[in-house]
């Protein structure tokens, strides 16, 4: 979406027009799209999240500016905007709670701010809820009435749509998927929330780096107590000072390294362990993943190995008539599904304002999926 020829000419948009941003701990994105939810001008920019929440409010909502200018539209043409951040956060109240990639930001009014600073209403959601929205609203999610998504990154973010309604939770913490229990031993791994045995110490990129340096320590000990050298190349390339990264175990596993191999499908094991659970507790119509851990997707060796053994963990564990009917495939919008769910939830806020609820199909694809 960097590129302006990716861009719809607002000559031939569908009013009314929504802005979505999307706060990240590095990058901050927004975008200008159509009531089709398609995109017709994009800004991004550094979060630089240590110079605090008042000077991110007030870029936040300059960026809403700026996408009226590269439209050449008015700010006041935007019906609403939404705005999607990190969790915890308190989503009645408007406010942060305590984002742990966003040090300094505790309980800022991050809605009313950049509602201030843009002079359009704002609607506040979870940036990975936006994400299971924008995936529904236009994404790979299209043609089902209920998803749930998981967002593989350096954490497991997680979003729950079931017929149009988000599953945001009584505390702002529904849909926080990356947290479920996968492992009840005493020594399971610690999550990044300070609590054992969750999901995302077991499936995220921080897991899968985490597991290969541990692996990493054991080969290494292993073959130094046989006199040998190091034989696999995901272990040469590391000794040779390249960064531990899921891209380099994905190009070692891509290469045929079976340490990186192993490594992947341990994860995908645990995803599809993980993902069980939630089709027991939600029965969604799809599970769809996104986020850096998905390996190219299904086009790739890696990827294709990746869902595949998450696919196989569903079966040998799920009730069948789940498992041979709850399809499992990757995100379609990659990073862009963030601002343009989070633009689709003031849409649908929007719609459902008295003076518009004649309305009869909020996601505007003639299929009429109640709320
Ligand atoms: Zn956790």
């Amino acid at each position: 979406m960097h590129n302006r020829s990716h861009w719809l000419p607002v000559s031939q948009a569908q009013h009314p027009l929504y802005a979505g941003v999307d706060l990240g701990g590095t990058n901050i994105k927004a975008g200008l799209v159509d009531d089709m939810g398609r995109t017709l001008a994009f800004h991004t920019e550094p979060t630089h999240a240590a110079r605090g929440p008042e000077d991110g409010a007030a870029r936040m909502g300059q960026a809403v500016h700026t996408l009226a200018k590269l439209a050449g539209i008015a700010t006041a043409d935007i019906a609403r905007v939404g705005l999607g951040t990190p969790g915890p956060q308190d989503i009645p109240a408007g406010t942060i709670v305590r984002a742990g990639n966003l040090p300094g930001w505790d309980h800022f009014p991050v809605q009313q701010r950049v509602a201030m600073h843009c002079g359009r209403e704002v609607t506040f959601v979870n940036d990975a809820n936006a994400a299971a929205y924008g995936e529904f609203w236009v994404g790979s999610a299209q043609k089902y009435s209920s998803l749930v998504l998981l967002t593989l990154g350096t954490g497991i973010g997680g979003g729950i749509i079931v017929g149009d309604i988000s599953i945001d939770g009584a505390h702002s913490a529904g849909s926080e998927c990356g947290h479920i229990i996968v492992d009840t031993s005493d020594t399971a791994r610690m999550c990044s929330c300070g609590k054992r045995g969750h999901l995302e110490a077991y499936a995220s990129a921080t897991a899968l780096k985490a597991s290969a340096r541990e692996a990493l320590a054991a080969t290494h000990s292993a073959l130094a107590a046989h006199g040998q050298s190091a034989e696999s190349s995901l272990a040469l390339a590391v000794a040779a000072g390249e960064e531990l990264t899921p891209l380099l175990i994905s190009r070692e596993a891509a290469a045929g390294d079976p340490l990186a191999n192993k490594l992947i499908l341990d994860a995908a094991k645990w995803l599809g362990g993980g993902i069980v659970t939630l089709m027991h507790t939600i029965d969604p119509e799809a599970v769809v993943l996104g986020g850096a851990m998905t390996f190219g997707g299904e086009t790739s060796s890696v990827g294709k190995a990746f869902i595949d053994r998450v696919r196989r963990e569903v079966r040998d564990l799920a009730i069948p008539m789940l498992a041979t009917q709850t399809p499992i495939h990757y995100a379609s919008l990659g990073g862009n599904a963030g601002y343009i769910g989070a633009a689709g939830r003031a849409r649908l806020e929007h719609t459902r304002r008295p003076e518009t609820l004649s309305n009869p199909s909020p996601r505007g694809h003639g299929k009429n999926i109640g709320s």
